[in-house]
C-alpha cells in the first residue's frame, strides 16, 4: 500500500470513529441527565442516618416501618407529606432507641413488617439498571475503540493510586508505622525469606475525616500496586446471601491482581459483633463469616494485605481482631496544630490564598477539626471568595468558612418572631455570660442570633490549645457552661423551650462519660462500664444502672444548679448582653470583652 493511500484509509478510519464517539457522548449525556434527575429524586426521598437520629430527638418522626431482615426503614416525619428511606446500621439498636423515644412519651408507630421477597426484587433491579445501562455502555465504547479486544473490561492500571505519603499531611509515626506495609507489598520474598509471616490485615481506626482512606490509597500508592475498595454498608443493602458472594468475588479479583490492597471501609457494618439470630443480623453474619473465611485462606505468599477502617472500634467482633486477620491496629488522631497546619498547607497549594492569610492562626482556631474538615473549609473560602468577588481567599473568606462549615450557613432571611428573638438572646447571652465566669474554659468569640444551619443563634469561643488529657473540673465547667442557656431562659423568661436539645444532648453524653468511661464519679470510683454486656454489668450489682443514672443526673443538676447562681449574680451582663444581641444581633470578642472591663 502506498503511503497516500494508508493516510486515506487512517483518515476515514478516524472520522467513523469520531462520528460513533460523538453518538455514544450525546446517547451517555442524555442518560446521565435522566440518571441524575433520577437520583435527586431518590436523594430528596432518602434520610441520613444522623439526620434519622436527630429528627427522632427532636420529636419529629411520626412513623417508624421496618422490614425484617432490611436496613432500610420507611420514615414518616411531621410536617413532611412523604415517607423517606433511611438506612440504618444496626436494625436492632434502631429498635431500641426509637423505642426509648416512645417511652420518653413521643409518639411514634413502630410497624415491622415481615420479609416479603417479592417486595424487594423489583426495586433491586430498578436500583441497579442504571448502572446497568452505564456498564453496556462502556462495554461498547471499549469494544469500538478497540481496546475491549481481550475481554477485559477494565485495565489493572486503572486501579492503581498516585496518592502518596507526600499527599498525607501529619501523621507521621503512623505512616512510619505503615511503610512497613508497602516495604511487605514491594518485596515480600525479602520477608519470607527471612521466615517472617506478612500481616494479612490492618485495621485503621480514627474519626469520619482523618484521612483513613487517604493513607490506605496512599499505601498502594508507595507500593505500586492495585487498590480495591469496598465499603461495608454496600454489603448490608444486598439481598440476603449476597453480602457474602460479594466479599468472594471481591477477593477473586485481589487474588488475581496480587500484589494488591484491598480497603474495605466501614467495616463495622459487617464486622458488627455477632449477637443474635435475627433478619439483617444473620445476613451480616454470613458476610463477615465470608470475610473471615477469605482472610484465613489467602496463604502469605499471595500478598494481599487488607486495610480496613472504622469509626467504632468497640463495636467489631472479636473474631476479627485474631492472630492472621486484623491483628495490626493503627489509630488516627485527629490531627494536632502541627497537623493541622500541614494539612492547611496541602490543601492550600492549589488554590489562590492571598499572603496575609496566616494558615498558622487558623490551625490556632482549629483544635478538634478533622483533615476532611480543614480541606473542605479552604474550598468553602475559595467559594465564599469567589462570590466576594475577591482577588485572592482572604482571612474574612476563611473565617466565614470556619463558621459555615461548624454551624451551618448564616441565614439572614429567616423569619422569626420578637418572642423567638429574645429567647436566642438571652438563651446565647446565657452561655456566653457563664462561660466568662468558669476558669477553665476557653474566651467566647463571637455571640450571634442570627440563624445558621440548624441553630438559631450560636456562641463560638476560641479553639482549645491541644490539650492531651481533660480534667474532672474542665468537664464540670463545659456543663456548666453548656447549660447556661437553658438557664437563662428559665431565669429570664420563667419557661423553656425546645431551642437547648442539643445542648442538653451533650452534656448528657459528656456527664455520662465522666461517670461510665472516665471513672469519675466518687461513688462508683474508677470502672469503665462503658459497653458492657448486660452479665458484665451484673457483677456490679443488680441496681447498677439506677446507680449510673443518678450519679449522671447529679452532674447534670448540679451544673445546671450552678448555671443559674451564676446567671443570677450577674444578671445585669446577662441584661446587657442580650438587648445588646437583639439590637446588634452579633457581638464579637472585643466587644464581648468590654463589658467585664469596668
Ligand atoms: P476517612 O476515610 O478517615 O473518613 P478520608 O481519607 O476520606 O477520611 O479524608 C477525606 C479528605 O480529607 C481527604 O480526601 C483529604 O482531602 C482530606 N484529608 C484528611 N486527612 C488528611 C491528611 N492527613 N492530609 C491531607 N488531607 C487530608
Ligand atoms: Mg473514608
Ligand atoms: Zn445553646
Amino acid at each position: 500500500m502506498s503511503k497516500k493511500k494508508n493516510d486515506k484509509k487512517k483518515e476515514k478510519k478516524l472520522w467513523l470513529s469520531l462520528i460513533s464517539v460523538l453518538i455514544l457522548l450525546i446517547l451517555l449525556v442524555g442518560l446521565t441527565v435522566f440518571y441524575i434527575k433520577d437520583k435527586n429524586k431518590e436523594e430528596e426521598k432518602t434520610l441520613a442516618y444522623t439526620d434519622l437520629i436527630k429528627e427522632l430527638s427532636y420529636g419529629n418522626i411520626e412513623k417508624v416501618e421496618m422490614t425484617v431482615g432490611s436496613t432500610t426503614v420507611k420514615v414518616k416525619q411531621k410536617n413532611v407529606e412523604e415517607e423517606k428511606n433511611a438506612i440504618v446500621p444496626n436494625t436492632e439498636s434502631f429498635i431500641g432507641l426509637v423505642q426509648e423515644k416512645v417511652t420518653e412519651g413521643n409518639e411514634i408507630e413502630l410497624v415491622q413488617k415481615p420479609r416479603s421477597v417479592l417486595a424487594q426484587i423489583p426495586s433491586f433491579i430498578i436500583s441497579f439498571l442504571p448502572t446497568l445501562i452505564m456498564l453496556a455502555l462502556f462495554i461498547m465504547i471499549f469494544k469500538m475503540q478497540g481496546l475491549g479486544e481481550k475481554g477485559k473490561v477494565y485495565d489493572d492500571t486503572e486501579r492503581k493510586t498516585k496518592i502518596k505519603f507526600d499527599d498525607v499531611a501529619g501523621l507521621d509515626e503512623e505512616k512510619e508505622e505503615l511503610v512497613e506495609i508497602v516495604e511487605f507489598l514491594k518485596k515480600p520474598e525479602k520477608f519470607t525469606k527471612m521466615g517472617a509471616k506478612i500481616p494479612k490485615g490492618v485495621l485503621l481506626y480514627g474519626k469520619p475525616g482523618t484521612g483513613k482512606t487517604l493513607i490506605a490509597k496512599a499505601i498502594a500508592g508507595e507500593a505500586d500496586v492495585p487498590f480495591i475498595s469496598m465499603s461495608g454498608s454496600e454489603f448490608i443493602e444486598m439481598f440476603a446471601g449476597l453480602g457474602a458472594s460479594r466479599v468472594r468475588k471481591l477477593f477473586e479479583k485481589a487474588r488475581k491482581l496480587a500484589p494488591c490492597i484491598v480497603f474495605i471501609d466501614e467495616i463495622d457494618a459487617i464486622g458488627a459483633r455477632r449477637t443474635s439470630n435475627s433478619g439483617a443480623e444473620t445476613e451480616n453474619n454470613q458476610t463477615l463469616n465470608q470475610l473471615l473465611v477469605e482472610m484465613d485462606g489467602f496463604s502469605s505468599e499471595e500478598t494481599i494485605i487488607v486495610l480496613a477502617a472504622t469509626n467504632r472500634p468497640e463495636m467489631l467482633d472479636k473474631a476479627l481482631l485474631r492472630p492472621g486477620r486484623f491483628d495490626r491496629q493503627v489509630t488516627i488522631p485527629t490531627p494536632d496544630l502541627k497537623g493541622r497546619l500541614e494539612i492547611l498547607k496541602i490543601h492550600a497549594k492549589d488554590k489562590r490564598v492571598s499572603q496575609n492569610v496566616n494558615l498558622e492562626s487558623i490551625a490556632e482556631d482549629t483544635a478538634g477539626f478533622t483533615g476532611a474538615e480543614l480541606a473542605n473549609i479552604l474550598n468553602e473560602a475559595a467559594i465564599i471568595a469567589t462570590k466576594n468577588g475577591h482577588e485572592d481567599i482572604e482571612n474574612d473568606d476563611i473565617e466565614e468558612a470556619v463558621k459555615k462549615v461548624t454551624v451551618g450557613i448564616e441565614k439572614r432571611t429567616r423569619v422569626y418572631s420578637e418572642k423567638d428573638k429574645k429567647l436566642t438572646a438571652y438563651h446565647e447571652a446565657g452561655h456566653a455570660v457563664v462561660s466568662r465566669y468558669l476558669p477553665t474554659q476557653t474566651d467566647v468569640k463571637e455571640v450571634s442570633i442570627i440563624p445558621r444551619g440548624v441553630a438559631g443563634g450560636y456562641t463560638m469561643y476560641k479553639s482549645d490549645e491541644d490539650k492531651y488529657y481533660i480534667s474532672k473540673t474542665e468537664m464540670q465547667e463545659k456543663l456548666i457552661g453548656l447549660l447556661g442557656g437553658r438557664a437563662a431562659e428559665k431565669l429570664v423568661l420563667d419557661d423553656i423551650s425546645t431551642g437547648a436539645s442539643n445542648d442538653i444532648e451533650v452534656a448528657t453524653k459528656i456527664a455520662r462519660d465522666m461517670v461510665t468511661k472516665y471513672g469519675m464519679s466518687d461513688t462508683l470510683g474508677p470502672i469503665d462500664f462503658q459497653g458492657k454486656e448486660p452479665y458484665e454489668m451484673q457483677m456490679f450489682g443488680e441496681d447498677i444502672g439506677d446507680k449510673i443514672g443518678q450519679e449522671v443526673k447529679m452532674l447534670i443538676d448540679t451544673a445546671y444548679n450552678d448555671a443559674q447562681l451564676l446567671l443570677q449574680q450577674h444578671r445585669d451582663k446577662l441584661d446587657r448582653i442580650a438587648e445588646t444581641l437583639l439590637q446588634k444581633e452579633k457581638i464579637n470578642e472585643q466587644d464581648f470583652k468590654k463589658f467585664f472591663e469596668e
